[in-house]
């Protein structure tokens, strides 16, 4: 239980690794504010983590609309008093294309989820975080932010982006008593893995170099959970601006 009282906002916390982690931050002690724009299945993960005696909150949010951001993070503080852990996972994946065939609005869609709502995530609990003199921050990149991804071009260019934003937002918070890491999974087992391999199915078109998984399988989200959870703690009190692979040697 290290993190006790501690409190949580964890977005994209529906589904996959953001509903995993908010169940494993709670079952180390964190109280947990659900931040989704789905409400059914954030309302989901919120009973889950209250049916192991857990304790929360459910927001609804666009994460790319600053006013919903604000309001995610104003709950937080009404509810709870303060941010202790931020957990700033929702992002999207592009649909599978070269680049030459990505319209305008699919580029716009893909940037104001991945990039924008890490960015407006960052902006407003890092206020709240400074005033306080400490929290952890984690952001969910990908392996498609520290390599080249084939067929991915917009997705991979928004993942950089969450490794430039951490790499920055870390130097200029480390005095601050913040740390702001990220991590990357590879290939993970959620509802964003199985909508590129029904991408695959439904369009007839495979890139040329598929990722490899190196251990023969995805990981399941819990498997992530468990960097996540690390990372938030005061176990890892000299991570700072690290970019952590749980990659499964995907890119070895
Ligand atoms: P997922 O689709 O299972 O879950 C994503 C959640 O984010 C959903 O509940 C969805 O409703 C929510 N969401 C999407 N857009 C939102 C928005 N604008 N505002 C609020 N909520 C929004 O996906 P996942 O695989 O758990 O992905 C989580 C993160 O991990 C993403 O940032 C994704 O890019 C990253 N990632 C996933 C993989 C993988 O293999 N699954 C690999 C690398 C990185």
């Amino acid at each position: 239980m290290d993190l006790l009282n501690k409190i949580a906002v964890v977005t994209g916390a529906g589904s996959g690794i953001g509903r995993a982690s908010s169940i494993k931050l709670a079952s180390n002690g964190a109280k947990v504010v659900v931040v989704d724009f789905n409400k059914e299945t954030g309302e989901e993960t919120l009973h889950l983590i209250k049916e192991q005696g857990g304790e929360g909150i459910f927001v609804q949010a666009d994460v790319s609309k600053s006013e919903d951001v604000q309001n995610y993070v104003k709950a937080a503080i009404e509810t709870f008093g303060r941010i202790d852990v931020f957990f700033n996972n929702a992002g999207i994946i592009q649909r599978i294309s070269p680049l030459t065939e990505i319209d305008d609005a699919e580029y716009d869609r893909i940037m104001s989820v991945n990039v924008k709502g890490v960015f407006l995530g960052l902006k407003y609990v890092l206020k709240v975080m400074e005033g306080q003199g400490s929290g952890s921050i984690i952001n969910t990149a990908s392996t498609a932010g520290v390599r080249s991804e084939h067929s991915l071009a917009v997705y991979s260019a928004s993942k950089h982006a969450v490794v430039g934003l951490t790499k920055s937002a870390s130097l200029e918070y480390v005095k601050k008593g913040i740390r702001i890491n990220a991590i990357c999974p590879g290939g993970v087992q959620t509802a964003l893995t199985n909508s590129v391999t029904e991408m695959f199915e439904t369009n007839g078109y495979v890139p040329d170099e598929l990722p490899n998984m190196r251990m023969g399988r995805y990981a399941a989200p819990e498997e992530l959970a468990e960097m996540v959870a690390f990372l938030a703690s005061d176990r890892a009190s000299y991570m700072t601006g690290s970019i952590v692979l749980v990659d499964g040697g995907l890119t070895l």
